[in-house]
């Protein structure tokens, strides 16, 4: 048990649940170091969401709620941070889900489609029987996409991509949102919307975003993507490291 007056109380938690979720067996053996990586960012940031990245969420939720065919990818460090805030979202902006593994194994797609189940949700596509091609005829696991998913979805959110893949998807025309702790990552740099922040945090304030924008104008969304300029925001979000 880790106390919770521990000064990194909140980091070590989740800490422990990617321990947890290693041991169940559905994350690849690089999934610590990501998280490592992801979690060094963070301490750099305060841990906190910034102006940036708020910024960044609003448009990214006004773009998903004017989609077509919004889809959220996820993978194991994704459901272990954050499954039910993922899940929450999705309902909130009718959003589907799709399960995208860098390293992906039948064993770790059959774990996170139980756990989906478990927590909920049982639509989640990307799994074994699903209808998989492929992005931009890439025949290579880095570009396979389901049918009805990413394959046809005219915008993905990506948390925690990869950047080979996060650079696949930006070529195909779809609207690309990430959210990466590093601004520099390829993923951060490719993306069309690049949200800076934690999964953990920027979940659920996207959710509350959502409920917000949902009862707004139409034109009200289509003005905040318009105004929203993503070189100009990663620089913002940059000079925020560089400021601590
Ligand atoms: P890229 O492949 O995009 O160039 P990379 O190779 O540096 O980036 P990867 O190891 O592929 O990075 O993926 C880990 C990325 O996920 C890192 O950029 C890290 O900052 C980020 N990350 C890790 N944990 C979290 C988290 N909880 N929330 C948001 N981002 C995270
Ligand atoms: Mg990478």
């Amino acid at each position: 048990m880790i106390p919770k007056s521990h000064p990194r109380y909140e980091s070590l938690v989740l800490r422990d649940k990617i321990v947890k979720a290693q041991k169940e067996g559905y994350l690849a053996e690089s999934a610590m170091i990501a998280h490592g990586r992801g979690e060094a960012f963070d301490y750099l940031l305060g841990e906190k969401t910034t102006f940036p990245a708020k910024r960044a969420m609003y448009a990214a939720v006004a773009t998903i709620l004017l989609s077509e065919n919004p889809v959220i990818s996820v993978n194991g460090n994704t459901t272990a941070l954050a499954i039910d805030e993922v899940i929450q979202f999705a309902k909130t902006v009718n959003a589907k889900i799709e399960i995208n593994l860098f390293y992906r194994t039948d064993e770790r797609v059959e774990k996170i489609t139980e756990l989906y189940k478990k927590h909920g949700y049982s639509q989640i596509l990307g799994t074994k029987d699903d209808d998989i091609k492929y992005l931009k005829s890439i025949k290579n696991e880095r570009a396979s996409a389901s049918k009805t998913g990413i394959y046809s979805a005219d915008t993905v959110l990506v948390p925690l991509e990869d950047g080979d893949r996060a650079e696949i998807l930006s070529k195909t025309g779809k609207k690309t949102i990430t959210i990466d702790l590093n601004p520099l990552s390829r993923t951060s740099q490719t993306s069309d919307i690049s949200i800076v922040d934690n999964v953990v945090r920027a979940f659920p304030f996207m959710t509350e975003i959502a409920k917000d924008l949902k009862t707004q104008d139409k034109q009200l969304l289509i003005n905040m993507i318009n105004d929203f300029d993503n070189r100009k925001n990663l620089k913002e979000a940059l000079k925020l490291f560089k400021n601590k």
